[in-house]
């Protein structure tokens, strides 16, 4: 037991000082440049036939499911591949609360290839800003470090200054979906002087999407007509 723990953390030490050598999950040697080995790699499930709009698993056949069809949301589309549960979760928690910023890579990189489905790219990257304060105290922007890794796979522009949060917001644990549309209702503020017409707002997880679509509104609101959401994973609809 404790031999295969001394080999797991000295694969993350590895992998965080030099990239390339051992597994980050499993600490068996790769093959290949990645952080994870093929095994684990697939470990980190991605969703089935995800719905464009709401990027859960679309029962029916075409590209928008039932409840969206019924009801867009704001957005014109939505890519968050992963399932927000197993070695996923575990690795998002460990990233956002452990500061565990080497598991960044291994997760964007499974996601990337969801990217490309699309013949039309976004023109920048937008991360969801975290207020100054909460940005000091924590040390680092969970949806920036995953916008370095996909603004350097795409060759897409990052934009940090665009948008920016105005008031820090209690946390959107445990808030039900209306809650959470009123908690973070005024709090972005959007600057397009530099006139995008499509973008991409980044984030970690998409839970229930207050977060993105008021983001999404105050965008729309500032001359952006296609929105896309980018996020790692996708928490399903109870
Ligand atoms: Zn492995
Ligand atoms: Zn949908």
């Amino acid at each position: 037991m404790s031999g295969r723990y001394v080999r797991r953390a000295l694969a993350k030490f590895v992998n965080t000082l030099f990239a390339p050598g051992l597994c980050l999950a499993c600490g068996c040697e790769l093959s290949g440049t990645g952080a994870l080995c093929e095994c684990c790699s697939q470990r980190l499930a991605l969703v089935p036939n995800p719905c464009r709009y709401c990027g859960q698993p679309n029962p029916v056949a075409g590209s928008v499911c039932p409840p969206c069809l019924l009801n867009p949301p704001r957005w014109q589309r939505l890519i968050a591949p992963l399932q927000y549960r197993g070695l996923t979760r575990d690795y998002l928690q460990q990233f956002k609360y452990s500061e565990a910023l080497h598991l960044v890579r291994p997760l964007a990189g499974r996601c990337f290839e969801s990217f490309h489905r699309f013949e039309s790219r976004p023109e920048v990257l937008l991360p969801v800003p975290l207020h100054r304060r909460r940005l000091l105290e924590r040390g680092f922007n969970q949806a920036e470090e995953i916008a370095i890794q996909w603004s350097r796979e795409s060759a897409i522009p990052l934009d940090r200054r665009a948008l920016t949060r105005l008031q820090s917001t209690p946390s959107q644990a445990g808030l039900s979906a209306v809650q959470r549309e009123k908690n973070v209702r005024g709090v972005f503020s959007f600057d397009n002087r530099r006139g995008y017409h499509h973008v991409a707002i980044v984030d970690d997880i998409v839970t229930t999407g207050s977060t993105v679509g008021e983001i999404t509104r105050v965008l729309h609101r500032g001359g952006v007509e296609f929105v896309e959401v980018w996020a790692l994973a996708r928490a399903y609809r109870e």
